[in-house]
């Protein structure tokens, strides 16, 4: 079954991590004589190296016990930690379905893992039957599915079968969860030691230049995060932004219930357009769409300042659209209204 230690590479298992001042003494209280900070200043100080306050916090909004989350600089900083804890480079791999989040490939390039993609199907689902026998691959240690999935908008169906039928670890990306209807596979992370859940707090709670990513785990592959991690690794500011914003959960919500209103608005508007081939079911903030000619459409919008993005190179003619400000929004219809690519 499920053997934590032999995924983990070997130098991980033996690393002895960096100690840091603030390790070793966290109280707030004292003359700290121990960093060779500078006494003087409002941002002189190390910042707390594992988060305590930040992850107290988001433990309530989450329903996941703190020693089961790590932060970190965004969840792309964890995609990275991921490849570096359990792939051995030029020799392990790692699995995603495609298209997806264009981070799986670079953050695997860079570390000289080779990355195994397999094609969702037409309705950007799994293929089981495609994906069960890469599965027992030996050197296969990582499965990454983002879901709901970045571009195509849709929530995968298969993730807990992947996770029932891999012995390596499988990372569930769930940067677009809050928008979804669907639970987060967050509160299942006891039954599954092999799940890594990913969220973050740039999308949904509006901090994309916060940087803060969490991962939902259990409490050991938590330890390895931490050994990896450059020890502060979330700025001060950072996490008290990131505090400050999650004591506002009324604007989390009233912002969320607007971009789903606008969502639905958006959808109504897209659908009267005859360029406009296919809108996908969208569980995100954005919305998939496929029209006659995307690099024109892209471009007529790119004229008048409207910067969308053209997934042409990955969904062939397919737009993907962000929802915003309702007037942003607006705008955009009125311009794609007054097109004929
Ligand atoms: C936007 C996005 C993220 C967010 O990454 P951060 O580094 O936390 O900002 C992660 N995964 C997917 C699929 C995304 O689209």
């Amino acid at each position: 079954m499920f053997n934590l230690t032999t995924l983990v590479r070997p130098n991980i298992l033996n690393l002895e991590p960096y100690s840091s001042a603030r390790d070793e003494f966290s109280g707030t209280e004292g003359i700290f004589l121990d960093a060779n900070e500078n006494p003087y200043g409002n941002l002189n100080r190390y910042p707390d190296p594992f988060q305590k306050q930040l992850k107290q916090k988001l433990s309530e909004i989450k329903s996941v016990a703190t020693e089961n989350i790590f932060l970190g600089n965004g969840s792309d900083e964890i995609i990275d930690l991921c490849f570096r804890i359990f792939c051995e480079p030029g020799k392990d791999k790692a699995l995603t379905f495609v298209p997806t989040y264009g981070m799986y490939e670079v953050s695997a390039a860079i570390n000289n893992v080779e990355l195994v993609t397999v094609n969702l199907d037409k309705t950007f689902q799994i293929n089981m039957s495609e994906a069960l026998p890469l599965l027992t691959d030996a050197s296969l240690k990582l499965v990454f599915i983002c879901s709901p999935n970045n571009p195509t908008a849709n929530s995968i169906d298969a993730v807990e079968a992947i996770i029932q039928n891999f012995k390596g670890i499988v990372v569930v990306d769930e940067a677009y969860i809050d928008f979804s209807d669907r639970e987060s596979l967050s509160q299942k992370i006891a039954q599954y030691p092999n799940l890594i859940v990913l969220q973050t707090l740039s999308k949904a709670w509006g901090l994309a230049a916060a940087r803060v990513g969490m991962a939902f785990t259990n409490a050991a592959i938590v330890s390895f995060l931490n050994k990896v991690k450059p020890p502060y690794n979330i700025s001060a500011p950072n996490q008290i932004a990131a505090l400050a914003t999650l004591e506002k959960t009324d604007e989390y919500d009233r912002q969320k219930e607007t971009l789903l209103n606008e969502r639905v608005i958006m959808i109504q508007q897209l659908r009267q357009l005859d360029y406009v081939r296919k809108i996908y079911p969208s569980d995100t903030n954005f919305i998939l769409i496929e029209v006659t000619n995307a690099d024109a459409v892209y471009n007529a919008l790119t004229a008048q300042n409207i910067i969308i993005r053209n997934r042409n190179k990955v969904v062939k003619n397919c737009l993907r659209i962000t929802i915003g400000r309702p007037h942003e929004n607006a705008v955009l219809l009125t311009a794609l209204q007054n097109i004929q690519p």
